[in-house]
Order: structure tokens, then sequence, then C-alpha cells
């Protein structure tokens, strides 16, 4: 790609041939307010808040537009601000605004972009009429769609299609009745959804939003234990308890992504049932013990039942080495092959 430089509001930036004018921005740290764009996701040119003049006298939405050697950009011109102030106004008409108690307030691109346009309530008065009254679909365990808080930015549409590959929503109906909904707009339980979450995570408002909701106090990095792939996660801590898990994007096994079990199966660290210690029986029942009397048990009944009386089996929740242990402990001192894995089974 060849470099080329463009001005973006009297400001000469770098950017490389192939680029869009927002990606060139954001590149260079500029905002251009924007709310169907993302970066894990091509440019879909929906929402149309990105508009900036171009040379002077063409608008164009810059999401699509891709740079030229000299271009010359206003996002500030007085027509820009006009015409994207007015979708924003249009987007917002039958919102339900109960930003107090919504669980995207402060994390909201919809609240970002209405301020950074300057929408006055006032100026809602000629569109607004109701709130689109639609019943939520808290089909899915992990996560419900309040479609009232849906803007149709198609982001969740396109991380299923282009990311996921799993195709389970897309937009259904036509016009103002338009939502966002799965084959013959059933439940999403009843969907192809495989609940990996990852539409939650993109969608700019509270339309899609997980069930459990807790804010953490703080993050602490960690890697998943559910699989050998070793998925990045951040997970969300209050007090001693884990409220939440995101995937972490700088992470490069996983660059943020997580399946179901990643991001959503974390209750059982905290779960009251979880076993702390290991269990010894005695007397035909199981019975809590400390690591070294089990550990010396097990070493005991292995020296008893060496050859072809052992099996073991190894675990995907393990790490790569911990398996070439278990099969060099197996084979080595054990003195059998016959070892298993359950990813296999
Ligand atoms: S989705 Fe955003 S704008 Fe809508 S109620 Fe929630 S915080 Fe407010
Ligand atoms: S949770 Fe995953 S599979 Fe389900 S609709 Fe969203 S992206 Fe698609
Ligand atoms: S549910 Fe969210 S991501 Fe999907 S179209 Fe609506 S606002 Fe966009």
């Amino acid at each position: 790609m060849n470099p080329v430089t463009i001005t973006i509001d009297g400001l000469a930036i770098p950017a490389q041939e192939g680029m869009t004018i927002l990606q060139a921005a954001q590149a260079n740290g500029l905002y251009i307010p924007n709310l169907c764009n993302h970066p894990d996701l091509d440019p879909a040119g929906l929402c149309r808040v990105c508009v900036v003049k171009i040379d002077d006298w063409k608008i164009a939405i810059s999401c699509k537009q891709p740079v030229k050697e000299g271009m010359v950009v206003s996002t500030e011109d007085p027509e820009v601000q006009r015409v994207r102030k007015n979708t924003v106004e249009l987007l917002v008409a039958n919102h339900p605004m109960t930003c107090l108690t919504c669980e995207r307030d402060g994390n909201c691109e919809l609240q970002r972009v209405a301020r950074y346009v300057g929408l006055e309530p006032t100026d809602l008065n000629r569109y607004r009429r109701s709130v689109r009254s639609l019943p939520m679909d808290r089909s899915n365990p992990f996560f419900e769609i309040d479609h009232a808080k849906c803007i149709l930015c198609g982001i969740c549409v396109r991380t299923c299609d282009e990311i996921q590959n799993i195709n389970a929503i897309d937009f259904v109906k036509r016009g103002v009745a338009s939502l966002i909904g799965t084959m013959g707009n059933k439940p999403i339980a009843e969907s192809r959804c495989e609940s990996c979450g990852e539409c939650v995570v993109r969608c700019p408002t509270a339309a899609l939003s997980p069930r459990h909701r807790v804010q953490p106090m703080r993050e602490v990095k960690s890697i998943c234990s559910y699989c050998g792939v070793g998925c990045g996660i951040r997970l969300g801590v209050r007090g001693d308890q884990i409220v939440g898990v995101q995937g972490d994007r700088e992470n490069p096994v996983n660059g943020g992504s997580l399946c179901v079990k990643g991001r959503f199966g974390y209750h059982f660290i905290n779960h009251p049932e979880r076993l702390q210690k290991p269990l010894v029986r005695k007397d035909g029942e199981l019975v809590e013990a400390e690591w070294d009397e089990a550990l010396d048990l097990i070493a005991e009944k292995f020296s008893q039942h060496k050859g072809e009386q052992f099996a073991a089996l190894a675990s995907a929740r393990i790490t790569n080495e911990d398996n070439y242990l278990i099969q060099k402990f197996t084979r080595a001192v054990m003195g059998t092959n016959t070892i298993d894995h359950c990813a296999r089974l």
C-alpha cells in the first residue's frame, strides 16, 4: 500500500492507499462519530452518521470513502453537522432513553454520538412519538435482546456472519417494523445461535446485553481453563467474586474472541458446591482430605496397579505440556500404552 497524505479539519495526516477516511482518522487518533462501524468488521455504510465533506463540495460517508492523495476532509462543516445531527435525531426518535438504569450507561456508543453531535431534548420533539414497544427476547440463558434499544446498525448480524460464520440472525420485516431476528423470527434460543456472545460485546447499545450484570471493581488478566486453546480473558472481579469475563483483545491466541463456555461459563468458580479439597473414600463414603493424604493414597494405588491394570484419560482442560507429561508417565512409569484424551471421545 502506498502512503498518501490527506487533510482532516486542517490537520495533515498520513494514511495508506486502500484505507477509508474513517480508518485513516482512527489510525491518527481522530474521532469521527459513527455507529455501524466496527474495526473487526467490513464497513457497511448503514447508519450514515460518519458523513464528512470532501474537497469542499461532496458529502460522503467516511467509512466507505477511500482516501486519495491531497484529499481535504471536513468533519465540522455546517452541512455535515446538520446532516449527521438529523440522522441521529431520527435514530433516537423512538429510543427508550432509560439511560440511568441502562446497563450500557456511560459505555454506550449511541450516548457518545448523541453527545458529540450536540443533541438537545428539544431537538427530538418534532420526531418523537412513543417508545417502540416490542417484547424482549429473554429465551437465551446468557443474554437478552431489547428491540426497543436497537438502532439497526447491523453489527450483530455481520459479527455472526463474518466472524462466527453462523448466520443465526438477520434483519427481519421491513421499513419501520424492521428488527433483528432469527429465521422465522423465533426466539433466539430456538435458532442456530451458539450463544458465543460475540454479537453482544460488539452491540453499540444495550439492545443486546448479558443477563448477568454486575459491575466489576477491577480486572485480572488470565487464560481460559476450559480447553487447550488457551484463550486470553479478562476476569471482572468484585470483592472476592468473579462477576464477568471479557475476551482479551491483546492476546494473540484469540484476539478477544471467546466461545460460550469461556464467556458465560464462569459461575462454577464461585459456586458453593465447587470442590475445594480432594475427596477420599472411607468406609464407602467420600470425605474431604488434605492434598498430602490424597496424593499418598494415589501413589500407593498406582504402585499396586502397574502395567495393563492401569489406564490414563488425559484432559482438554489442561495444557499441552501437562498432557505430554501424562502420556510420558503412563508409558515410562506405569508401563502401558493405554492412554486416551477426552477431546477424542
Ligand atoms: S442503550 Fe444507550 S442511549 Fe439507550 S438507554 Fe441505554 S445507555 Fe441510554
Ligand atoms: S451469540 Fe454468537 S451465534 Fe448467537 S447470534 Fe450472536 S454471534 Fe451469532
Ligand atoms: S442489536 Fe445491537 S448490534 Fe444488533 S443491530 Fe441492534 S443495535 Fe446494532
